[in-house]
């Protein structure tokens, strides 16, 4: 699952926001640091400091001048002179402190450092450098008269700045307190909006790796079973491949097609074979170890992988166990739906040693066991890779087997028992293969079904036998009608294309009647399937249900399908004796086709006996080799003619 656009514009915004807010806060700080900074330079106290000790030593030194008044001997001359120097220094201390300047600027103290100024400069004759001066009572008055305006000056500057030191250091306390607060308030502040991003972050790095697994789930999982896929198999399999190179271990690879289930999904709907395609994966993934994979290649197959495979009858007991449990009834809505499943085994390395080829034998052996009657599992051998070879051989030689003209219909009368006419043939394809000769029809049709070349095929027949009716209803009968057989994987087909058998028909000028289809039960079962049927039965072609007593024998679609002829299976009739289950089931079917309005062809008749008791039960229609083998055209065209049926007749 990808992040929305919106998601993303959303998380765009706030991080914008977020960075926004980190940089006024920033600023903030900065600002506020600076203020700090002045406040730390400009040391007030000091300044104060200055100003007070420069006050006392103006003080001091008029002290001095007093007592140099009452007696100025060589010690008071001393001791002036020292005064003197100290306010000297205390002045320059004032006057060039950044600080004294920076927190007192004003007049105050331009005005007193100007007077000192003047006061130092016209009093600094009578302090010359170095030892032998003196300084006179006239100097002294002078001194002291200079002295006199500087007084109220310093005393004030030293006012001043006590009064300064106070306010400033009551303001620098504010702005302590105010930084302090400003700066808590920064820290909490900043601490939320780390969090908040910290918490998208967190946020979004768990939304990409949930649609990260989202979508290693969609590329690797079975949405529906939730068991690894076709692609996930592949790397396992691998994988367990490389293990079992360095182990030395054996693994075993299980194809599983489930049987039937094919017709519980055609004929319940797919919400039914869904659940019961999720139980059974749910009972294969209990019948294995933890260890082992169990993936849906798609549709009913699965595969399982047993890798490090001790001996080999562990391979058998899971087969057996797995047949067990997908025999168990499913639990449909109301009923309860049974299956089973055919299995094909390989084993690594004896089989083979690749993915590719391990999984074409277990695919291989599991036709095998369909084809010997499924529920079932069957190992691979090395005879099944010959014959999957000679029928991909086969496949390949199908396809242009049309092309080259290879195939020919063979007839095989349909006769009425009644009086013995032949006004019916059933068209039945035979194959003359380059190199193996005549091909029956078991031979080829599956695997014309499986590769969809049923459909071109399908459409060579119905032109072909269309073409005969034309020439028999001339020639024969009438009303001579041709039967041909539809396979459910043609009829399904969307290339069939009906339109064209209609243009054929007509350009044939032969009613619909000319040909009937044959069908097997399971069609009706299937839905599109039978919206096709009737499609066909709208163009006049009559439907034959072949077969009839060897599939599902739903009798209700009978009656819904408005079927025209019956045809009894050929097993029915070849045991037909008075007294056997057959023979009351021949009569049963005959019976009740009757009162169906439906006709009823008899398959198989080989004996005359069985042409007598079927000919005595009501039957309409009897086919077999009694009256002749499926013959050519042109042999059909004799025998019809000739109206007499010679038993057993060969074709050629
Ligand atoms: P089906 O439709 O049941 O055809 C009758 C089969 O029974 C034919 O076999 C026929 O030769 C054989 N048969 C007829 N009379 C007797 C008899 O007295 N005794 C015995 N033992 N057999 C008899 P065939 O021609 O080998 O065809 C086999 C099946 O192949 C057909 O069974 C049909 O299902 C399929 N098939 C034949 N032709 C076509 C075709 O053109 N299209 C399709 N889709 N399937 C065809
Ligand atoms: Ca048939
Ligand atoms: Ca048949």
């Amino acid at each position: 699952m990808a992040i929305s656009r919106t998601r993303k514009y959303w998380l765009s915004l706030v991080s914008l926001g977020l960075l926004l807010c980190f940089v006024v806060v920033l600023s903030i700080q900065v600002r506020q640091s600076g203020l700090l900074k002045n406040a730390i330079e400009y040391n007030e106290n000091e300044v104060s400091w200055g100003s007070f000790q420069l006050e006392r030593e103006a003080l001091n030194f008029q002290l001095g001048l007093k007592s140099a008044f009452e007696e100025l001997d060589d010690e008071a001359q001393a001791q002036l002179r020292l005064r003197y120097d100290i306010f000297w220094s205390r002045y320059d201390v004032v006057k060039n402190n950044p600080s004294a300047r920076k927190i007192l600027d004003g007049k105050e103290y331009d005005q007193a450092i100007t007077l000192l100024g003047r006061f130092f400069d016209e009093t600094e004759q009578y302090f010359p450098p170095g030892p032998g001066y003196r300084i006179g009572t006239l100097q002294l008055r002078h001194i002291s008269q200079t002295l006199e305006p500087v007084l109220p000056k310093v005393q004030a500057l030293a006012n001043l700045s006590i009064h300064r030191a106070i306010e400033l250091s009551e303001s620098r306390n504010r702005q302590v307190r105010d930084q302090i607060l400003i700066s808590t308030a920064l820290v909490i502040f900043q601490f939320i909006l780390t969090l908040t991003f910290f918490y998208l972050v967190i946020r979004l790095v768990s939304k990409l790796q949930s649609s990260h697994e989202d979508l290693t789930r969609l590329a690797n999982y079975d949405q529906l079973t939730g068991l690894p896929n076709r692609r996930l198999f592949y790397d396992r399999l691998e994988q367990e491949i490389r293990n079992a190179e360095r182990s030395g271990m054996r693994i075993a690879l299980m194809y599983i097609d489930l049987d039937n289930f094919k017709d519980v999904n055609d004929t319940q709907g797919h919400d039914v074979g869904d659940a019961l395609l999720k139980e059974a994966a749910l009972r294969l993934t209990h019948s294995v170890r933890k260890s082992d994979t169990v993936a849906r290649l798609g549709g009913d197959e699965f595969t399982i992988i047993l890798p490090g495979l001790g001996d080999a009858k562990a391979v058998a007991r899971i087969g057996e166990s797995i047949l067990g449990a997908l025999t168990e009834p499913f639990p449909s809505n109301d009923r309860a739906n049974f299956i089973s499943a055919s299995i094909g085994v390989t084993i690594y390395p004896d089989d083979a040693r690749d993915v590719n080829n391990l999984l074409q034998n277990a695919d291989q052996a599991m036709y095998v066991a369909k084809s010997l009657g499924r529920n079932r599992y069957h190992y691979f051998t090395q005879d099944m890779h010959a014959q999957a070879q000679a029928r991909m051989r086969r496949i390949h030689d199908l396809r242009s087997a049309l092309s080259n003209r290879e195939f020919c219909l063979r007839y095989q009368p349909i006769v009425e028992l009644s009086t013995g006419r032949i006004y019916k043939a059933e068209a039945l394809i035979r194959w003359t293969h380059p190199t193996e000769g005549f091909l029956s029809p078991n031979d080829f049709i599956p695997l014309a079904e499986e590769t969809g070349l049923i459909v071109e095929l399908g459409n060579w027949i119905c032109e072909e036998a269309l073409e005969q009716s034309a020439v028999w209803r001339k020639t024969i009968d009438p009303e001579f009608q041709i039967s041909i057989n539809t396979s459910p994987v043609q009829l399904c087909a969307s290339e069939t294309r009906l339109d064209a058998w209609h243009g054929w028909l007509e350009q044939l000028r032969l009613p619909g009647n000319a040909l009937a289809m044959e069908i097997t039960e399971s069609i009706l079962m299937n839905e599109d399937a039978a919206e096709r049927l009737l499609a066909v039965q709208s163009m006049g072609l009559e439907v034959s249900l072949d077969d009839f007593g060897t599939g599902y024998s739903t009798l209700s679609y009978l009656k819904k399908f408005d079927i025209d002829y019956l045809k009894i299976d050929k097993s029915f009739v070849q045991s037909l004796k008075p007294g056997s289950s057959d023979f009351v089931l021949c009569e049963a079917i005959i019976l009740m086709a009757h009162k169906l309005g439906i006709r009823v062809v008899a398959e198989g008749i080989e004996t005359e006996d069985q042409r007598r008791y079927l000919a005595q039960m009501g039957c309409d229609f009897g086919q077999g080799f009694l009256f002749s083998r499926p013959v050519s055209a042109s042999d059909f065209q004799r025998l019809a003619s000739s109206r007499t049926i010679a038993c057993g007749q060969e074709g050629s």
